[in-house]
């Protein structure tokens, strides 16, 4: 079922959670804990991230060091499959442009489709770690809205080469992702925005923001996009704050400001447990007021906070 009809069939403020693939080798259980513990809450779908390749140095000894390419966390449309059959669960993999090219592209769609699952998540990607900016692949996308239009001309049943499908099946929905904070390439927030309304237009049903801490922020966002037209679904994506270490990680990382309230409690406590304590709380807070504005759906960014979610949704779910 497409994501926007699962958040608008809810009467209330729908529950739904990112998960990231294992990293090689560590296999699959330890997911299926997280969602275990997160199950009772009802989610009604949940995103399986995408991780390009990076470059590997490996020591050969005598100063020599071998570069390899591979991929820390592979499995993205194997985990979304594993997951919807498991649990019953909608899963949304993002697709990416990064590392991707077009038949790579087409080659996970392909998978995806014969797999019955048709919600995605499409994104740019983040550039790989040895780039100082974003580089597409040869034969792949610079920006998310060629991805999408890829997908659409998919769901026309048009390969990338322009041949024609035999058999089209169930078509792609999608959504994307948008900054109420503004994306870190972006020189301002109306840009921003304008590129966001170009995805719209392309196709995307709903967007899922950044994680953010200071509500008024979304809000603000909110009413800019509504002011030119985007009337979708804006999904507050949140995390509740873990540690003293993410005062600095957490705006180097995503770009996103810590509000002073936040950060004075943080730098109050005498160690991360207490910290946690007051991630949780914050995040409860947030929770609440975004739901008393009616909000469609709240998102969580689970990695290494599945138990503070667990806290978080036990309150306000
Ligand atoms: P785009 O929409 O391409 O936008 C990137 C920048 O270019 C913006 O500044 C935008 O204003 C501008 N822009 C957009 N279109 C155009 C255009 N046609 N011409 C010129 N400028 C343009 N990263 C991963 O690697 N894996 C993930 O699984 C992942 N999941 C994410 C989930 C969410 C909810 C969010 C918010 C982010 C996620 N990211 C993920 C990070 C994301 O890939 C990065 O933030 C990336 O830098 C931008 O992706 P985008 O889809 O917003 O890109």
């Amino acid at each position: 079922m497409r994501i926007t009809d699962l958040i608008n069939k809810n009467e209330r403020t729908a529950f739904s959670f990112e998960i990231l693939p294992p990293l090689k080798g560590t296999g699959i259980e330890k997911l299926y804990k997280d969602i275990e513990s997160l199950k009772e809450f009802d989610p009604k779908y949940i995103n399986i991230t995408t991780h390009r390749s990076e470059y590997v140095y490996t020591d050969l000894g005598n100063g020599v060091f071998q570069r390899n390419r591979q991929r820390r966390r592979p499995g993205t449309v194997a985990v979304a499959a594993a997951i919807q059959n498991k649990y019953n669960i909608t899963t949304v993999p993002h697709i990416l442009c990064s590392g991707f090219t077009r038949e790579e592209t087409e080659y996970v769609l392909l998978d995806l489709q014969f797999l019955g699952i048709t919600d995605l998540l499409v994104l740019r990607g983040d550039k790989a770690k040895h780039e100082s900016s974003f580089i597409p692949e040869e034969n792949g996308y610079a920006h998310a809205i060629e991805l999408q239009e890829q997908i659409n001309s998919f769901n026309q049943g048009i390969f990338v080469d322009g041949s024609e499908m035999k058999v089209t099946n169930t078509p792609f929905s999608y959504g994307v992702a948008c900054y109420p904070e503004k994306h870190e390439e972006s020189p301002n927030i109306d840009q921003d925005i304008y590129w966001l309304k170009k995805k719209v237009e392309a196709g995307a049903e709903y967007a899922v923001t950044q994680l953010f801490y200071d509500n008024q922020k979304y809000f603000e966002f909110v009413e800019k996009v509504r002011q030119v037209g985007i009337n979708i679904p804006i999904i507050p994506g949140i995390k509740p704050f873990k540690k003293a270490s993410q005062l600095s990680m957490i705006p180097k990382t995503f770009k996103v400001d810590l509000p002073d309230d936040l950060t004075k409690a943080a730098l109050a406590c005498k160690d991360d447990n207490e910290a946690k304590q007051v991630g949780v709380e914050w995040c409860i807070n947030q929770c609440r007021e975004l739901m008393q504005h009616g909000v469609p759906s709240i998102h969580f960014y689970s990695i290494g906070a599945i138990d503070s979610i667990r806290e978080v949704a036990k309150a306000i779910y």
